[in-house]
């Protein structure tokens, strides 16, 4: 019948416009912001620091290892790591800032981040009344629990949490393995035979004394001694000597 197509469209389109009226999944809109639709997990905004436990500071995952901050491709990310009192550095972020007006959201810092520190949040009401300073993300800012990363990525979340198990278990095994066998080198060097000290005698052991070396003969050198002098002239003078001739 000529027309027909029209008709069963303009029926499709009655029955939601009545159905609209009294049932909520087809309500077209949303009274945002006093309604909120769930937003799909996949979902990215900006990205948040994941932190353990209680205490936001001392339990972020990140260690300022700053692998995100060289990849972000506008460079946003400023991080300046924690540092002892002696001046070494701490894995932890002293400072970690992110522009929330230059983060294009591409989540690579997400993808480099070995520790699964950083993730893709699911905030989008950040506007602020400075351009600059406003829109930058302070460290205290982007922390955020592993229960809100549950919250609003469970899949992820939950595959996050497994995998650092499953890696903490392998470090813990692999941490005994090593304990077990320096205990067992330990045991093995313990248990030898440990040559047994021989006493020598002591004619062995003391260096055989020198010979004496024989004494030489004391040779009087002869010297010439003024009583043998004395007595070789006493002859000459002894001698009678010849009368005096007179002419
Ligand atoms: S968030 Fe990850 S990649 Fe970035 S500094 Fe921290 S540990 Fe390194
Ligand atoms: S999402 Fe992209 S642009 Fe934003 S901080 Fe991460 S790497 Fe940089």
């Amino acid at each position: 019948m000529l027309g027909s197509g029209i008709i069963k469209g303009l029926a499709v389109t009655a029955k939601n416009f009545v159905g609209s009226f009294h049932d909520p999944e087809r309500l077209p809109t949303v009274e945002y912001p006093e309604k909120r639709l769930t937003l799909p997990e996949a979902y990215r905004s900006f990205p948040f620091l994941v932190f353990d436990g209680e205490n936001a500071i001392d339990g972020l995952r990140c260690v300022a290892c700053k692998m995100c901050e060289n990849e972000c491709p506008p460079q946003c990310i400023y991080i300046i790591p924690e540092r002892d009192e002696k001046g070494r550095p701490v894995k932890k972020p002293k400072v970690f800032d992110i522009d929330l007006s230059v983060c294009m959201g591409c989540q690579i810092c997400v993808e480099v981040c070995p520790f699964d520190s950083i993730k893709m949040d699911q905030v989008f009401e950040v506007a602020a009344t400075n351009r600059f300073e406003g829109l930058i993300a302070h460290r205290e800012m982007l922390a955020k629990s592993n229960t809100y990363y549950h919250q609003i990525r469970p899949t992820e979340a939950a595959e996050v949490d497994t995998r650092l198990a499953e890696e903490k278990r392998l470090a813990e095994e692999k941490a005994k393995a090593a304990a077990a066998a320096k205990a067992a080198a330990a045991a093995k060097a313990a248990a030898a035979p440990k040559p047994v000290a021989t006493t020598a005698p002591a004619s062995a052991t003391a260096p055989a004394a020198a010979p004496a070396s024989p004494a030489k003969p004391a040779v009087a050198a002869p010297s010439p001694s003024p009583s043998s002098s004395s007595s070789a002239a006493a002859p000459m003078a002894a001698a009678p000597k010849p009368p005096a001739t007179t002419p």
